[in-house]
């Protein structure tokens, strides 16, 4: 069977570059030694699982890669730009738009709505003239139509004459879509379950369009069925194109995933396509290898 797929995403653009990465945090007079030497290329719509037990360095590698913490030897790139070079307006801003985070706790707001809570991101910052452009060209299909009178209490019209939901409200309404939560708009999280709050943290990690979504161990807290409901979501927004990096002790959330690396002592023990990746590339027709013979 061939499969239509987008080009290998072995030949897309590098995303994530880490060189010679080392990370030391000092605790009193003790010196860890988090992550030992990692190299590392993650490029654009890559389907990532980061595994390695308790310890192994796997959240202060995803805290590296998105900025929040940095490297104390070594370089990483995002987007090709070395990160150290960033200023501190520019690093927030790339913290900010460039990268959406999800954690096991979901971190949500307890007071506010799903709506309000994925709002959040985007009332940290301006939201000009610029952003309600971007909004317009984003969702002008759901102004005039079903998200807008999907939504129960949002003050937008319908029927293609101009809303009056604020762009942050559209933007949030949007990425709620995205996570098939619509119907939970304003629903609190203590009446949302397990897998509809990871759903809300998914469309509050989206509302910027980041390059990147990091989840780490986001589906820790949820019993497996709900864990495959969460994979099934991150299938689709890597079916859309979006990177996806996972870190999981899960095998079968893992194997979801197309590429697994493993950290053992901070230091990459192994880095390769799971089976799933196999099957794809097989389903595709592949170009064989120039022969190079010594005759
Ligand atoms: P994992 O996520 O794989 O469980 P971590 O990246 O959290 O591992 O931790 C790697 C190592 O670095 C561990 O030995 C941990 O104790 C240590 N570590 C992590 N964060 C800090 C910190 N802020 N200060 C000191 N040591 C830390
Ligand atoms: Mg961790």
């Amino acid at each position: 069977m061939i499969q239509a797929h987008p080009p290998t995403e072995a030949l897309n653009k590098p995303v994530i570059e880490l060189v010679d990465l080392h990370k030391i945090y000092r605790v009193g007079t003790e010196l860890v030694h988090a992550l030992r030497g990692v190299n590392l290329t993650i490029r654009e719509n890559e389907y990532v699982a980061i595994m390695g037990p308790s310890g192994s360095g796997k959240s202060t590698m995803m805290n590296i890669f998105g900025c929040l913490d940095v490297p104390t030897e070594g370089e990483y790139r995002l987007g090709g730009h070395p990160v150290a070079r960033l200023s501190q307006s520019q690093l927030a801003r790339v913290r900010g738009e460039q990268i959406g985070f999800v954690f096991q706790s979901f971190e949500l707001l307890p007071r506010m709505t799903a709506l309000k809570n994925v709002e959040l991101p985007l009332t940290y910052q301006r939201t000009g003239a610029g952003d309600l452009l971007k909004t317009l060209i984003a969702v002008p299909r759901r102004i005039g139509g079903a998200i807008v009178s999907l939504v129960p209490g949002g003050s937008g019209q319908v029927n293609g004459q101009s809303s009056d939901m604020n762009p942050r409200t559209m933007r949030a309404t949007e990425a709620l879509r995205r996570v098939n939560l619509l119907d939970r708009a304003h629903h609190r999280p203590n009446q949302l379950s397990g897998g509809q709050k990871q759903r809300v943290a998914v469309a509050r990690a989206l509302v910027q369009n980041p390059d990147i979504l990091l989840a780490d161990e986001p589906t820790g807290n949820l019993d497996s069925k709900t864990g495959e409901e969460i994979m099934d979501l991150f299938d689709q927004l890597h079916a859309e194109g979006q990177t996806v990096i996972i870190v999981t002790h899960e095998d079968a959330i893992a194997a979801r995933c197309k590429r697994v690396i493993r950290l053992l002592d901070g230091e990459i023990v192994e880095d390769g396509p799971t089976a799933r990746a196999a099957e794809a590339a097989k389903a595709k027709p592949v170009t064989p290898a120039p022969v190079t013979e010594g005759a």
